[in-house]
């Protein structure tokens, strides 16, 4: 799984960054590294970037990634920097974030916004690929999920707005359906298109509240 992640403005850290006069930058060397957002030049980068604003930079260092419980250690190793800090800058995704709180008592500020669970699909472009609805239909769609590749998330085929096997809503974007359709062509599986998808029961999804799963060993 990738998390795909940006930064935020500098301008939107600095306010949330107001009253912290000393911070300790954490990066991540997977997710974030591969986006270019939270990476070692990063947080060297962010490191001047915070200097030049006046803020004294108690430390910083990129685990090795930020939401695995490896987290914790890291912090022990290097509690003398966080602890002379007023709070951590996370250039981490929101998984990231969630994991250095639960390490520290100081207040842990996100530098990042986490968009969605993607693949590169070219060199430096990416492109989500599941919402991580909780009940997966890829075996009916060829493996390509109509739920965020779809711009309707529709699920029995295309809308009308499909030209040249592009979506209506750029010519740049896919049509969802298309794809779905000459893979299921190409594998001999276009029977599964006659196959009425009911309306969909959501009660998976994040809609339901926080999802949880115990897995027993
Ligand atoms: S159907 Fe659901 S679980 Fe499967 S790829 Fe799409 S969003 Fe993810
Ligand atoms: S053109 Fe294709 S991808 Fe776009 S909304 Fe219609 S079916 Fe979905």
């Amino acid at each position: 799984m990738k998390t795909i992640t940006e930064q935020k403005p500098f301008e939107e850290i600095s306010e949330a960054l107001s009253g912290v006069e000393k911070v300790y930058v954490v990066g991540c060397g997977t997710c974030a590294t591969m986006c270019h957002t939270g990476g070692k030049s990063e947080v060297l980068d962010m490191k001047e970037k915070l200097e030049a604003a006046g803020k004294k930079v108690t430390g910083w260092m990129v685990v090795p990634t930020a939401c695995d419980e490896l987290t914790r250690d890291a912090l022990e190793e290097n509690a003398k920097d966080v602890e002379e800090a007023d709070g951590i800058l996370a250039m981490t995704c929101a998984f990231g974030v969630q994991t250095i709180i639960l390490y520290t008592n100081k207040p842990v500020y996100p530098s990042l916004n986490t968009l969605f669970v993607g693949k590169e699909d070219t060199p430096g472009h990416f492109i989500e690929v599941c919402m991580q609805c909780g009940n997966c239909i890829l075996a009916k769609t060829a493996g390509i999920c109509p739920l965020v590749r779809c711009a309707k998330s529709l699920l029995n085929g295309p809308c009308g707005g499909s030209v040249d096997g592009k979506c209506e809503i750029s010519p740049d974007v896919p049509c969802a359906w298309q794809m779905i359709y000459d893979r299921l062509a190409a594998l001999g599986q276009l029977d599964k298109l006659e196959e009425i998808v009911p309306i969909r029961d959501w009660s998976t999804s994040s809609a339901g509240g926080p999802r949880q799963v115990t897995i027993s060993g």
